[in-house]
């Protein structure tokens, strides 16, 4: 079982949790870019093996959006934070 560290509940069970994906960072001004790259901010993932950032959602907790470094390859959280705080 995935245990997530939440910065404000504590370390809670994955089930608590709803996946939201790969965190990515949205354009400042997505009608200026030209078709090819908001298809690919809208669709495209690295879905990579590895270090990885996520957007988990604390539904059954807090419900805060959190971003998750995790390993996808050994499941080890690597880092947590509020997806509001900077960095
Ligand atoms: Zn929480």
């Amino acid at each position: 079982m995935l245990l997530i560290p939440c910065p404000f509940c504590g370390e809670r069970a994955e089930i608590e949790f709803v996946a939201g994906g790969e965190a990515v960072t949205r354009p400042e001004n997505p009608a200026v870019l030209d078709d090819a790259v908001f298809t690919d901010y809208l669709y495209n993932r690295d879905n990579r093996r590895g270090a990885l950032r996520e957007q988990w959602w604390h539904a059954h907790g807090c419900r805060r959006w959190l971003v998750v470094e995790r390993d996808t390859q050994s499941n080890e959280i690597l880092s947590v934070r509020d997806s509001e705080s900077a960095g």
